[in-house]
C-alpha cells in the first residue's frame, strides 16, 4: 500500500471515531477490531459498520484529487455512491451531536459532510 498523507490519516482517524460512536450508540453487536492503514489503531466495529468503514477507507485512500482537496465536505466530485454518502452524512451528524453533548469538540473541526 502506498504511504498515506497526513491529511488522509487525519481524515481516516476522524471517520473511524465517528463510525465507532455510531456503532456503539445504536447498540450494534458483534464488534471486531478492524485494521486501518497508516499506523492507525484498529477500530472496533460490528460487521455492517466494518463494511462501511472499509468502503470509506478505500474511497479516502484512493482519492483521485488528493492534491487539490480542501476537505471531503467541500469536494467537487463527492466520490461516495449515493447510499454510502447518505449513510456517512447520517453517521457524521448523529455522532457529531453526541460528541457535542459529551464535550468532545476536539473531534468536530469542520468535518461535516
Ligand atoms: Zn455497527
Amino acid at each position: 500500500m502506498k504511504t498515506l498523507t497526513s491529511r488522509q490519516i487525519k481524515d481516516l482517524r476522524i471517520i473511524a471515531r465517528f463510525t465507532q460512536v455510531w456503532c456503539v450508540g445504536h447498540d450494534h453487536t458483534g464488534q471486531q477490531p478492524l485494521q486501518l492503514p497508516g499506523n492507525l489503531k484498529p477500530v472496533e466495529l460490528c460487521p455492517n459498520c466494518s463494511t462501511f468503514m472499509k468502503y470509506a477507507v478505500d474511497r479516502r485512500v484512493h482519492c483521485p484529487i488528493e492534491a487539490e482537496k480542501p476537505s471531503c465536505k467541500h469536494c467537487r466530485i463527492h466520490c461516495y455512491a449515493p447510499a454510502e454518502r447518505e449513510l456517512v452524512k447520517r453517521i457524521m451528524a448523529w455522532s457529531g451531536r453526541r460528541m457535542i453533548l459529551r464535550g468532545r469538540l476536539d473531534y468536530l473541526w469542520h468535518y461535516f459532510f
